[in-house]
């Protein structure tokens, strides 16, 4: 057993005092406002202006508290589309890895 990675959690069965998943998740008005002035309108990887979408650089369940400007990037989609940035970070093990990286940049910051 590795101690990095899964780590099941049993779910409280009184009132929860930890935000979920989706909430953790949630990309305020404030977080995407800030993610297209840095990013200037323009999808963080590749440039392009079509179809820009806050994306996640992790999994929301990895989020500590809030989704911050750091944990997403302005990236083109939807990621429902092959061939897009957000499907790329979202489905591929390479996009992964950038998400990764990139927010590593962020934090340096
Ligand atoms: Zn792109």
């Amino acid at each position: 057993m590795s101690t990095f990675g899964f780590h099941p959690v049993k779910k409280p069965k009184h009132k929860r005092n930890k935000p979920t998943a989706k909430e953790r998740g949630a990309i305020s008005n404030e977080v995407y406002n800030a993610a297209m002035e840095r990013s200037g309108g323009r999808c963080e990887r590749c440039g392009s202006i079509k179809g820009l979408q806050c994306a996640h650089l992790i999994r929301r369940w990895q989020i500590d508290g809030k989704t911050t400007v750091k944990d997403v990037a302005m990236l083109c989609g939807p990621s429902v589309n092959t061939g897009t940035c957000h499907n790329w970070i979202d489905y591929t093990k390479d996009g992964k890895q950038w998400a990764v990286d990139f927010r590593d940049q962020l934090y340096e910051k």
